[in-house]
């Protein structure tokens, strides 16, 4: 299972390289890159026919001239289609303007695409043009697995290579179960290996749902199997006992710390001065102040000659701590240092050389950069923002040199809610804080669900908040995980947003975006008005001036995820807007979106979303963000949780057993002991 994925016949340096940045390196990786979904192949149907929210394909014949057009960059090509009955669909094809040339008036031809209605119309984007003979293999295959994929890697080549490691232990699975065949029976569980095989070849439906019932399984028992028992408690080796410098930093703020911030920071204090390590869990809402607390304590390890790591789940978060960070503790004599994947080497080596001198007191970076190559002079404390543990154990093992030994205290942030039964089972081994109360002065967000006819309205709203200082932030959904397409989305609509209101200073974002941190800096500062962003924002990202939140096509969001983008404003003292636009016709999405729009407390909405999740969304939104849980969703699958705490008991320890752990933490063991 750790067999390097070179070994696999067509895997050269290039793409090997690319298979790296999407996280596989190994069989093992490449067998737990699980589908994001499945396409299910109904036939060729009639407009009549079609199913919303999938995709459909039919027999069509092109019936109007198309129409070439320009914004800027960006070409649309619009006509429509009709099926033998005579109805239509207008289909349109951006960015690909040569398109003009074939697709004729008269011209029959199978599509295949995701239909949508916009103006009491039925569209569809960048339809595929189906052979008869694609037709028919998906006639024999109709159900198939989808990936997300980056460019370079297609999904057939990614299949082939997992068919290649199939057809390698077709004999015998490269590792034993370690859940014998007995309680296999007991629990209703597939054999792992096969499993693994159905996930990615289901042959109908049931398989899905079979082998996602075992992996589940598997994640949760190797999770929780990974967990520090309660009772391994280690030795305190970063003791505090000067907190000068942080009670200063805490009367130096420009507000006064709430009650449940007060209460967060005693409570981590007793911890650093106490005689036990450290792993607390911190969970507070969105805007109730998380930073602030992350601050005050890490000044408090510096202060006593301790280095301080702060990981941030992305790039664009990590640089507004390090700004932040700058602003508020180098006064203090304090050495802030950001490391992220985008620096050039030099600056990089740099970095490492103050972090191994100690000259750099707080190091803040994306996890990936944090745990590579940093050698520490005496990492005293680690804070996870936004992001559970689990990421940390999983992959990093902080070094220090000449202090192997010592483990540093961790400190974890999360704006997830979790119900209460769930955490008591999930961080069995954490000491845990919540900061309910949110800043008195802040004004509660109003939120509005409409639709896209207001959007004129909502627009002529934007213009009078930009005359009155505000910024405003319009989120667009990534389609499908393309980065083109992605590209598309957020620029696109820039563009046009540019031509409608020339006077309005506009800008985009989005993740594998180079100047990120010029924009966020931009936005901040106020020489952006209007910043126009896929989710990569979704998370902790802070900037009081901002006002406004619009959400295009609010129903691709999950709820938390709306929920989260809301807290992206109403971080000031105005008043802050939210809007979510959707055109969706489903009554009960739209019963969704209008929770959100009329409940503030993530706790709320994370159980009505519960409530609300029927089975048969499988894989859905992600809510949870915990790296290690990759197909479990902590919610609906509560059962298998609670089923994994009822026959973890009867599973004997085995060499196998230890083996696929060691697979789930990447191969780390020592990890395990954080
Ligand atoms: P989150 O918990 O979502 O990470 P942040 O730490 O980003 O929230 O804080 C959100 C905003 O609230 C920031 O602008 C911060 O300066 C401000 N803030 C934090 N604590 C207080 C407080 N006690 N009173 C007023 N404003 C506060
Ligand atoms: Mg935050």
């Amino acid at each position: 299972m750790n067999t390097p994925i070179s070994r696999i016949k067509g895997i050269g340096i290039k793409t090997e390289k690319i298979l790296k940045e999407m996280g596989i390196v190994s069989y093992y990786d490449l067998l737990s890159y699980y589908p994001k979904g499945y396409d299910f192949f109904a036939g060729l149907v009639s407009v009549s026919e079609i199913r919303m929210g999938e995709d459909n394909c039919l027999r069509v014949k092109i019936i109007s001239q198309p129409k070439l057009q320009y914004f800027g960059k960006l070409s649309t090509l619009n006509f429509y289609v009709a099926d033998e009955m005579g109805m239509r669909i207008k289909i349109t094809y951006f960015r690909q303007p040569y398109l003009a040339k074939v697709m004729v008036p008269g011209r029959r031809m199978i599509i295949k695409g995701r239909p949508y209605w916009k103006k009491n119309e039925l569209h569809m984007s960048n339809p595929l043009v189906l052979s008869e003979e694609e037709v028919n293999q998906l006639k024999a295959m109709p159900l198939v697995a989808r990936y997300s994929l980056k460019k370079g890697i297609s999904e057939k080549k990614l299949k082939q290579y997992l068919t290649q490691i199939f057809a390698e232990f077709a004999d015998k699975p490269p590792i034993e179960d370690y859940i014998s065949d007995e309680i296999c029976q007991k629990y209703d569980l597939l054999p792992l290996w096969q499993s693994y095989k159905l996930i990615h070849f289901p042959r109908q439906k049931a398989d899905i749902d079979n082998a996602r019932k075992r992996l589940v399984f598997d994640e949760f028992f190797f999770f929780q199997a990974g967990l520090r028992k309660p009772e391994q408690i280690l030795a305190n080796d970063f003791p505090v006992v000067k907190r000068e410098l942080s009670q200063c930093f805490i009367k130096n703020l420009p507000f006064a710390l709430t009650d449940d911030q007060a209460k967060t920071i005693a409570e981590i204090e007793s911890d650093l001065i106490s005689e036990r390590r450290m792993t607390r869990l911190v969970q507070g809402d969105v805007g109730s102040g998380k930073t602030a607390v992350a601050f005050a304590v890490s000044v408090m390890m510096m202060e006593n000659g301790y280095q301080v790591a702060l990981m941030a789940p992305t790039e664009v978060l990590a640089v507004q701590h390090y700004i932040d960070a700058k602003q508020r503790l180098e006064p203090l004599g304090i050495q802030v240092a950001l490391l992220v994947g985008s620096l050039l080497a030099k600056e990089k080596r740099e970095i490492y050389t103050g972090i191994q001198t100690g000259e750099i007191n707080f190091i803040i970076g994306t996890h990936a950069l944090i745990q590579e190559k940093a050698i520490y002079s005496n990492l005293g404390l680690v804070i996870t923002d936004e992001q559970h543990r689990f990421g940390v154990m999983q992959r990093e093992r902080l070094s220090q040199k000449g202090a192997a030994e010592k483990l540093p205290h961790i400190l974890v942030m999360s704006a997830t809610p979790i119900p209460r039964t769930l955490a008591l089972i999930l961080y069995q081994d954490m000491d845990i804080s919540i900061i309910k109360s949110m800043p008195a002065e802040r004004l509660p967000i109003q939120s509005f669900l409409r639709s896209g006819a207001a959007r004129d309205k909502i627009y002529r709203f934007m213009g009078q908040e930009i005359k009155k200082g505000a910024a405003i932030y319009i989120i667009c959904p990534a389609i499908e995980d393309n980065e083109e397409l992605e590209l598309t989305g957020v620029i696109s609509y820039a563009e046009a947003l540019h031509q409608k209101y020339p006077d309005w200073k506009i800008a985009y974002l989005y993740g594998g975006q180079e100047d990120k941190e010029e924009v966020m800096n931009a936005f901040a500062g106020g020489e952006i008005d209007v910043l126009i962003s896929t989710t990569v924002i979704e998370v902790g990202v802070n900037v009081p001036r901002a006002t406004v939140m619009l959400v295009e096509n609010a129903e691709r969001f999950g709820l938390a995820q709306l929920h989260q983008l809301r807290g992206r404003v109403g971080r000031g003292h105005r008043q802050s807007y939210c809007i979510f636009i959707s055109d969706a016709k489903d009554k009960g999405i739209l019963e969704k979106l209008e929770y959100v729009a009329k409940h503030t407390s993530g706790f709320d909405i994370a159980e009505y979303d519960l409530k609300m999740r029927g089975p048969g969304d499988a894989f859905g939104v992600k809510q949870h963000g915990m790296p290690l849980l990759q197909l479990a969703d902590l919610y609906r699958d509560l059962p298998i949780l609670e089923m994994v705490q009822k026959a973890g008991a009867e599973i004997e320890d085995s060499a196998a057993m230890q083996e696929w752990l060691k697979l789930y933490y990447g191969g780390k063991k020592e990890i395990l002991s954080i």
